[in-house]
């Protein structure tokens, strides 16, 4: 089975902004896409695009939205690979803007499947059963949908008065994804005039009004459409739930013995000093209690279960080269920090404003403002005898998940 898929994405989310100005105080005018809004550090539309670019079935994908809008996607693409992936200027309409897209597939498959970015939770599972199940039925078209939970009430035309219950058996809640057999789609859409073309609310009536057999797929999963800010609130409880937590915490320490004739290498400067740290590497104490905290943010262990010491190949190695290091495996896993605070206990040489030349380079290998970095010195008041001259070093490193 090979598939085009369409994705919708040229609404304005009029309903999302209303909610959003109500939630964020009428002064803010913020003019936001919902489509654009970060789920849990990723926008609702990338979270729909990724599920899809992963399907064997789907040979292309389509996105229909503003002009003004392409070159955030395109650059989404360049960035996460998404080679499958096209984009073209949406209409006025939905309906329009997928029939438009509907003009601009290339590849020669006999299906046609759509889907509204703004339904970024839809779960691959459910994705391969629907078009799995649709595969051993007939007909021109499936959707995919759900049985109707609450009691409906009709009422009386133009009044609040209920008429009678409505039979819920008989309702399902229409979702997307929607696939269709491409000829039936194209069909449909030269057999209606062009005034009546773009009236439907999903492309199952443009089916249906035309006399196609079009069936539902049922699921019970939850595959809700970002409509409004709440919407969007919930979703992002429930990424936290099933993918974890958006921020880590992680703590780190460190001490090295003094001795002379040493280089003295913390916070990735040199310290004037004829002394220094004795270690197997540079003996960069607040570097390694850093790293530390980075690997303990993400339960990856401790320094040395990257770098041992048993292991000739990382002798006097540059701690600067570990950190960088263990950021970019924190980077491939999707992590990055976004703050540390650090303490470092030394009787001489006094800190004084080698602090501030230390949070700066701090900032720079973590790749932050020197805002979110924090470095404190304090001494031993005196309290380490003779012969036990040492540095000591604290961390704490908040990671982030990045979009
Ligand atoms: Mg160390």
């Amino acid at each position: 089975m090979r598939v085009s898929l369409i994705v919708a994405a040229g609404g304005t989310g009029s309903r999302f902004l209303k909610t959003l100005h109500k939630h964020d105080g009428a002064k803010s005018g913020r003019q936001e896409n919902k489509l654009f809004a970060p789920l849990e550090g990723v926008p609702v539309l990338l979270r729909s695009l990724r599920v899809f670019s992963d399907l064997p079935e789907v040979e292309e994908i389509i996105c229909a939205l503003p002009g003004a809008l392409k070159g955030i996607v395109e650059a989404w693409k360049r960035r996460e690979g998404l080679k499958k992936l096209r984009c073209v200027s949406g209409g006025r309409s939905r309906a329009e803007s997928v029939y438009l897209a509907s003009k601009r597939l290339k590849a020669h498959n006999d299906w046609v499947m759509i889907h509204d970015g703004a339904r970024p939770l839809i779960a691959p599972e459910i994705l391969k059963m629907f078009l799995k199940k649709s595969q051993s039925l007939k007909g021109s078209g499936f959707i995919l949908g759900r049985a109707v939970v609450p009691t409906l009430k009709k009422l009386r035309p133009g009044s609040d008065q209920i008429l009678e219950t409505v039979d819920r058996r008989e309702l399902v809640e229409a979702e997307t994804p929607q696939l269709f057999r491409k000829k039936k789609l194209c069909d449909s859409y030269a057999l209606l005039p062009h005034a009546e073309r773009f009236l439907h609310t999903d492309e199952a009536a443009l089916l249906e009004k035309c006399g196609e057999t079009v069936s539902v797929i049922k699921h019970e999963g939850w595959n809700p459409k970002m409509t409004t800010v709440h919407d969007l609130k919930l979703a992002e409880a429930y990424v936290q739930m099933t993918e974890g937590l958006s921020w880590r915490i992680g703590m780190g320490s460190d001490t090295h013995r003094l001795a002379a004739k040493r280089k003295f290498c913390l916070g990735g400067i040199r310290l004037p000093a004829a002394f220094g740290p004795v270690g197997h590497s540079d003996g960069d104490a607040l570097l390694h209690a850093l790293t530390d905290a980075i690997a303990g943010a993400l339960g990856w262990g401790d320094i040395g279960d990257f770098f041992s010491d048993q292991n000739p190949q990382f002798k006097n190695i540059r701690s600067a080269k570990m950190l960088s290091q263990v950021l970019a495996q924190a980077a491939h896993a999707g992590w990055k920090p976004a703050q540390a605070d650090t303490i470092i206990h030394l009787d001489c040489p006094k800190m004084g404003p080698l602090k501030i030349k230390i949070q700066k380079k701090i900032a720079a290998l973590l790749s932050l403002p020197d805002s979110s970095v924090g470095v404190k010195a304090k001494t031993f008041e005196g309290l380490m005898p003779a012969g036990s001259e040492r540095v000591e070093c604290q961390a704490v490193v908040v990671m982030r998940r990045m979009s």
